[in-house]
C-alpha cells in the first residue's frame, strides 16, 4: 500500500515526532510535558515536530479546546514544523486505506448484530474466556456490502507483539489478547486507533512519545502498521504526573491547565524547566535554558516512575527566571498581567524598571503586577497597619523636613534621593528609619517596597511630593481628631 505523505517528507530528517492532543479540554501540564519531550527529542536530533489535533470524537471535541491547546503551545514556545493537522479533515484518506485493506484481505466486513455479539460475549464469559470476536463474518459470505456493517482489522491469531519502549523497556503482548479491532463503524466513520496509525504513517513519524495511558493501544497499532507494511516507530510512554499527595493530578491540586499557570504569573521558561525535570535529569542540574534542554535531552533517560508535582519548586524556578532572564523578556510577559489587572502602564516607569526593582521580592508576575500599582496610580488610602505604625504625629516633622528638601532637589535620582533621606535624619538627629519608614508609607501607601531611593525615583517627583503632602495632612487630621 502506498504511503501518502502529507508534506515533503525530507529523507534527510531522521527523527520526526508529533504531539497529538484530543481537543476535549484545555492543555494540562501532563500533556504539556509530553509535548515538550516530543519537541525536545525532535530538536535534539535536528528533526521535525508535527502537531496533530485528534478531533474525531465529535461529541467531546470543541473549537474552544483546540484554540486553548494552540494558545498554550504558542505561549510555551513549542513551535511545529508541520500542522496543525485535523483528523476530521482526513476521513477520505482513512477510508481510502480501509477500502484498500478490504481489497487486500487485511480487513473484513462484519455484519453481526448487537444481539449476536452480546450472546457471544456472555458465552465466552461463562466459559471464562476472554471476550473476543469469533471471526464469524470472515468466513460468512452471505451478506452484501450494502447492508449495515462495520469493518474489522484481521489481527494476527498467533504470536505476540513485542516492542522496545524507550521509557519502559521491552513490552510483549500476545496476539491472543487482541481482538479483531473495528476500524470503521457502521456510520462509515473510522475509529481512533486506526486514524492514529494512518497519520503516524503518512506523517513519517519515527518516534511516538505519549502518555502511558496509550500503552494498550500500541500493540493494536503496531499490528495494523505491519499489515500496511509501514515502518514501526519507536514508542516511548511517559508516566503520569501526580499531585503532591500522590493522587492523579487534578483540579483539586490547584492549577492544572497550562494557561492557568500563565494567569498565575509563571514564566513559560520556568514551567518548561519544571516540566522537563519531572521525570528527566542531567546530573544535579536544576536550571536549564531551553537550549540546554535541547542539547541534553534524551527520551531514553526519562524515568518510568510517576512524578509528583511540587508547586514550591515551580515557584522557586519562577523566581529564579524572573531574576535571571533579561528584564526585557520578563517585561514582555509582565505586560500581560498589567493589562489583566487593569494597570495603565503609560502612566509610569518602563516595565523593565519594575522587573529590576521588584524581581527580588516577587515570585510570580501576578504578584509583581499587583505590587507595582502605586508606580502607576495614586491611592486614596494608606495600608491600615502600616499607617498605624508609621504615620503617627511623631513623623510629621521628619516628613515636613524631607519634603522641603525634596522640593529643592535638582536630580530626582536614587543616589541624590538617598542623600536627602540621610541629611534629614542627620539634621533632626534621628535614625534613618524614622525618616525612611513614614516616607515609604507616604509614597507607596504600604509598609514594604524595594529600596526607597529607587522606588521614589521610579514613582517620580510630582507624585512623590504630592503623596508626602497627602501623608502629612493625614497625620495632622488624625492628630486633630484625637
Ligand atoms: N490523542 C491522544 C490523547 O490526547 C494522544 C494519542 C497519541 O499520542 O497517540 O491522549
Amino acid at each position: 500500500m502506498e504511503i501518502k505523505s502529507l508534506f515533503n517528507l525530507d529523507p534527510n530528517v531522521k527523527v520526526r515526532t508529533r504531539f497529538a492532543p484530543s481537543p476535549t479540554g484545555y492543555l494540562h501540564v501532563g500533556g504539556a510535558r509530553t509535548a515538550l519531550y516530543s519537541w525536545l527529542y525532535a530538536k535534539h536530533n535536528q528533526g521535525e515536530f508535527v502537531l496533530r489535533i485528534e478531533d474525531t470524537d465529535l461529541e467531546r471535541s470543541t473549537q474552544e479546546a483546540t484554540e486553548a491547546i494552540l494558545d498554550s503551545m504558542a505561549w510555551l514556545g513549542l513551535s511545529w514544523e508541520h500542522g496543525p493537522y485535523y483528523q476530521t479533515k482526513r476521513f477520505d484518506r482513512y477510508n481510502e486505506v480501509i477500502d484498500q485493506m478490504l481489497e487486500q484481505g487485511l480487513a473484513y466486513r462484519c455484519y453481526c448484530s448487537k444481539e449476536r455479539l452480546e450472546a457471544l460475549r456472555e458465552e465466552q464469559e461463562k466459559n471464562k474466556e476472554k471476550p473476543r470476536y469469533d471471526r464469524h463474518c470472515l468466513h460468512d459470505h452471505s451478506h452484501d456490502p450494502s447492508e449495515p456493517h462495520v469493518v474489522r482489522f484481521k489481527n494476527p491469531m498467533e504470536g505476540s507483539v513485542i516492542f522496545d519502549d524507550a521509557v519502559r523497556g521491552k513490552i510483549e503482548i500476545s496476539n491472543s489478547e487482541l481482538d479483531d479491532l473495528i476500524i470503521r463503524r457502521t456510520d462509515g466513520s473510522p475509529t481512533y486507533n486506526f486514524c492514529v496509525v494512518v497519520d503516524d504513517w503518512d506523517m513519517g513519524i519515527t518516534h511516538v512519545i505519549r502518555g502511558e495511558d496509550h500503552i494498550n493501544n500500541t500493540p493494536r497499532q503496531i499490528n495494523i502498521l505491519k499489515a500496511l507494511n509501514a515502518p514501526i516507530p519507536q514508542y516511548a510512554h511517559v508516566s503520569m504526573i501526580l499531585g503532591d499527595d500522590g493522587q492523579k493530578l487534578s483540579k483539586r491540586h490547584g492549577a492544572v491547565s497550562v494557561m492557568q499557570y500563565r494567569d498565575e504569573g509563571f514564566l513559560p521558561e520556568a514551567l518548561l524547566n519544571y516540566l522537563v525535570r519531572l521525570g528527566w535529569g542531567h546530573g544535579d542540574q536544576e536550571v536549564f535554558s531551553v537550549d540546554e534542554m535541547v542539547e541534553y535531552f534524551d527520551i531514553h533517560q526519562v524515568s518510568r516512575s510517576a512524578s509528583a508535582f511540587n508547586t514550591d519548586k515551580l515557584l522557586w524556578l519562577n523566581h529564579n527566571y524572573i531574576r535571571e532572564l533579561p528584564a526585557e523578556q520578563v517585561a514582555s510577559y509582565l505586560a500581560w498581567h498589567m493589562q489583566d489587572q487593569q494597570i495603565n502602564t503609560e502612566n509610569g516607569p518602563a516595565l523593565t524598571e519594575i522587573v529590576r526593582a521588584l524581581g527580588e521580592r516577587c515570585k510570580t508576575l501576578k504578584e509583581m503586577a499587583a505590587a507595582s500599582r502605586y508606580f502607576y496610580e495614586d491611592f486614596a488610602e494608606f495600608e491600615e497597619a502600616a499607617a498605624k505604625k508609621h504615620l503617627k504625629s511623631a513623623a510629621i516633622a521628619p516628613l515636613t523636613e524631607v519634603l522641603s528638601q525634596l522640593e529643592q532637589l535638582e536630580n530626582w535620582q536614587a543616589h541624590d534621593l538617598h542623600q536627602v533621606i540621610e541629611q534629614t535624619a542627620t539634621k533632626l538627629d534621628i535614625g534613618m528609619g524614622k525618616v525612611g519608614m513614614p516616607l515609604r508609607v507616604a509614597v507607596t501607601g504600604a509598609g514594604q517596597s524595594p529600596s526607597l531611593d529607587i522606588t521614589m525615583e521610579l514613582i517620580g517627583r510630582v507624585r512623590c511630593l504630592a503623596r508626602i503632602q497627602q501623608a502629612i495632612e493625614f497625620m495632622k487630621n488624625k492628630a486633630e481628631a484625637v
